[in-house]
Protein backbone atom coordinates (compact mmCIF):
# COMPACT_ATOMS: atom_id res chain seq x y z
CA UNK A 1 0.00 0.00 0.00
CA UNK A 2 1.54 3.28 -0.96
CA UNK A 3 1.43 5.75 1.65
CA UNK A 4 3.52 8.12 -0.56
CA UNK A 5 0.18 9.17 -1.97
CA UNK A 6 -0.94 10.41 1.42
CA UNK A 7 2.36 12.88 2.01
CA UNK A 8 1.74 16.41 1.02
CA UNK A 9 3.12 17.13 -2.04
CA UNK A 10 5.23 20.14 -1.28
CA UNK A 11 7.14 19.68 2.15
CA UNK A 12 6.33 15.31 2.58
CA UNK A 13 4.22 15.83 6.16
CA UNK A 14 1.80 13.14 5.93
CA UNK A 15 -1.73 15.10 5.60
CA UNK A 16 -3.81 12.72 7.68
CA UNK A 17 -1.46 14.31 10.69
CA UNK A 18 -1.34 17.60 9.59
CA UNK A 19 -4.09 19.87 8.34
CA UNK A 20 -4.18 18.74 4.40
CA UNK A 21 -5.91 19.03 2.15
CA UNK A 22 -6.86 16.95 -1.43
CA UNK A 23 -6.81 19.42 -4.56
CA UNK A 24 -8.38 18.48 -7.38
CA UNK A 25 -6.64 20.80 -10.64
CA UNK A 26 -8.70 21.57 -13.62
CA UNK A 27 -6.30 21.56 -16.81
CA UNK A 28 -8.56 24.66 -18.41
CA UNK A 29 -8.43 23.98 -21.99
CA UNK A 30 -9.20 20.07 -21.52
CA UNK A 31 -12.54 20.82 -18.75
CA UNK A 32 -10.98 18.11 -16.64
CA UNK A 33 -9.59 17.35 -13.68
CA UNK A 34 -5.42 16.70 -14.52
CA UNK A 35 -4.42 15.98 -11.16
CA UNK A 36 -5.03 15.44 -7.64
CA UNK A 37 -2.34 15.75 -4.79
CA UNK A 38 -2.37 16.06 -1.02
CA UNK A 39 -0.95 19.11 0.86
CA UNK A 40 -0.58 21.11 4.10
CA UNK A 41 -3.33 24.40 4.27
CA UNK A 42 -1.46 27.55 3.90
CA UNK A 43 2.10 27.64 2.73
CA UNK A 44 2.05 24.80 0.79
CA UNK A 45 -1.40 25.17 -0.44
CA UNK A 46 -0.06 28.53 -1.87
CA UNK A 47 3.12 26.99 -3.30
CA UNK A 48 1.63 24.01 -5.10
CA UNK A 49 -0.80 26.72 -6.48
CA UNK A 50 1.67 29.16 -7.77
CA UNK A 51 3.61 26.17 -9.93
CA UNK A 52 0.79 25.62 -12.00
CA UNK A 53 0.93 28.62 -14.03
CA UNK A 54 -1.98 29.56 -15.81
CA UNK A 55 -3.20 26.55 -18.18
CA UNK A 56 -4.35 25.04 -15.05
CA UNK A 57 -6.91 25.76 -11.86
CA UNK A 58 -8.17 24.15 -8.80
CA UNK A 59 -11.28 23.03 -9.26
CA UNK A 60 -11.91 22.51 -5.66
CA UNK A 61 -10.27 20.84 -2.85
CA UNK A 62 -11.36 18.76 0.39
CA UNK A 63 -10.12 19.11 3.84
CA UNK A 64 -9.12 16.01 5.13
CA UNK A 65 -10.17 17.05 8.76
CA UNK A 66 -13.94 16.74 7.06
CA UNK A 67 -13.65 13.39 5.93
CA UNK A 68 -11.28 11.36 8.61
CA UNK A 69 -14.26 10.05 10.21
CA UNK A 70 -15.80 6.85 8.55
CA UNK A 71 -19.35 8.02 7.86
CA UNK A 72 -17.80 11.26 6.36
CA UNK A 73 -14.65 9.09 4.48
CA UNK A 74 -18.10 7.07 2.74
CA UNK A 75 -20.15 10.10 2.14
CA UNK A 76 -17.47 11.49 0.39
CA UNK A 77 -16.81 9.22 -1.22
CA UNK A 78 -20.40 8.37 -3.12
CA UNK A 79 -20.34 12.01 -3.17
CA UNK A 80 -17.28 11.77 -5.46
CA UNK A 81 -19.35 9.15 -7.81
CA UNK A 82 -22.26 11.45 -8.12
CA UNK A 83 -20.35 13.54 -9.66
CA UNK A 84 -18.80 11.40 -11.96
CA UNK A 85 -21.97 10.10 -13.05
CA UNK A 86 -22.93 13.86 -13.38
CA UNK A 87 -20.34 14.18 -15.82
CA UNK A 88 -16.93 15.58 -13.76
CA UNK A 89 -14.27 14.79 -16.35
CA UNK A 90 -10.59 13.55 -14.60
CA UNK A 91 -8.08 11.76 -16.50
CA UNK A 92 -6.44 8.60 -16.02
CA UNK A 93 -3.23 9.68 -14.36
CA UNK A 94 -5.24 11.84 -11.86
CA UNK A 95 -7.84 8.96 -11.18
CA UNK A 96 -5.70 6.66 -10.36
CA UNK A 97 -4.35 8.93 -8.05
CA UNK A 98 -6.89 9.81 -6.50
CA UNK A 99 -7.49 5.90 -6.08
CA UNK A 100 -4.51 5.62 -4.51
CA UNK A 101 -5.09 8.08 -1.60
CA UNK A 102 -8.40 6.81 -1.01
CA UNK A 103 -7.01 3.17 -0.67
CA UNK A 104 -4.10 4.55 1.60
CA UNK A 105 -6.32 6.24 3.52
CA UNK A 106 -9.45 4.20 4.11
CA UNK A 107 -7.57 2.00 6.50
CA UNK A 108 -7.00 4.85 8.20
CA UNK A 109 -10.06 6.51 8.61
CA UNK A 110 -11.81 3.19 9.29
CA UNK A 111 -8.91 1.36 11.26
CA UNK A 112 -8.66 -1.62 9.60
CA UNK A 113 -5.24 -3.76 9.89
CA UNK A 114 -3.61 -5.61 7.21
CA UNK A 115 -4.49 -8.90 8.32
CA UNK A 116 -8.36 -7.93 8.39
CA UNK A 117 -8.51 -7.80 4.94
CA UNK A 118 -7.62 -11.25 4.17
CA UNK A 119 -10.02 -12.64 7.26
CA UNK A 120 -13.14 -14.56 6.91
ZN1 LIG B 1 3.25 20.58 3.29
Amino acid sequence: MSKESLLCRHCGKNILEHQGLIVFVRGMRLGKIVDVYGCCRGDCEAALKESRGGKEEIAFSIEVADVKEPWKFYEYAVGLMDRLYQGLKIDKAAYKKLREMMDAAAPQVFGWKEQDKYAK
